[in-house]
């Protein structure tokens, strides 16, 4: 099988770099992590904080079997998939595979492209910069919009209204500019509970 049959049917996947750490926001915030950061974003935002992870070609093209490998040298069983936009890619063989040696699968996703994947957790990023995918809507287990400019509470709740009923609900103020958003946030969410917080507390922790 040549690379790109490989590539194209998920068997290998552009790897920018793989860790354990701490998760640090969303509905996941302080669980131990292995995070698997795949290469490869056409998304294009302007104040992504991972702009070296757009082009995927600059990134070593990785097996699955080798990739889970390097999660089970950790002893946590919790796989987070982010990127870059993992959707990129057909994340079916490499989720199996987590599964089957018993890793909880997350993902962190703009929803830019049609899903794949087996994820027991499904973290819905949208973004202004390219519209999602329809078929996000129903598979979000949490919708989690950074907000970087006031506008952004009127976009945050135009993807609510799509979401299940289940769905979390978080906002998340953008780094750079939290100083000046996180007491808007705040207003926003006693305005409106079925909303609630997320920070970056990995920033605060000074961990990746
Ligand atoms: S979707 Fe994520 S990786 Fe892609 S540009 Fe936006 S913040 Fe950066």
């Amino acid at each position: 099988m040549n690379t790109k049959t490989a590539v194209d049917q998920g068997l290998m996947l552009p790897l920018m770099e793989a860790f354990y750490t701490i998760q640090g926001e969303g509905t996941f915030s302080g669980y131990p992590a292995y995070f698997i950061r795949l290469g490869g974003c056409d998304v294009g935002c302007v104040w992504c904080d991972v702009k070296e992870s757009w082009e995927a070609g600059k990134w070593p093209l990785v097996g699955i079997e080798e990739i889970v490998e390097g999660a089970l040298s950790y002893e946590g069983r919790l796989v987070v998939i982010t990127g870059g936009e993992p959707l990129m890619y057909n994340l079916d063989p490499l989720t199996r595979l987590l599964k089957a040696k018993g890793f909880t699968t997350n993902i962190e996703t703009s929803g830019a492209h049609t899903f794949s994947g087996e994820f027991d957790w499904v973290c819905f990023s949208p973004k202004k910069f390219k519209k999602p995918h329809p078929g996000i809507y129903e598979k979000a287990d949490e919708l989690k919009v950074v907000v970087f400019h006031k506008s952004d509470f009127e976009f945050a709740e135009t993807h609510a209204a799509k979401v299940k009923e289940n769905c979390r609900k978080l906002l998340q103020p953008e780094w750079s500019k939290a100083e000046t958003n996180t007491k808007k946030i705040i207003d926003y969410v006693k305005n409106h509970p079925n909303w609630n917080i997320s920070l970056q507390t990995h920033k605060f922790m000074d961990i990746p």
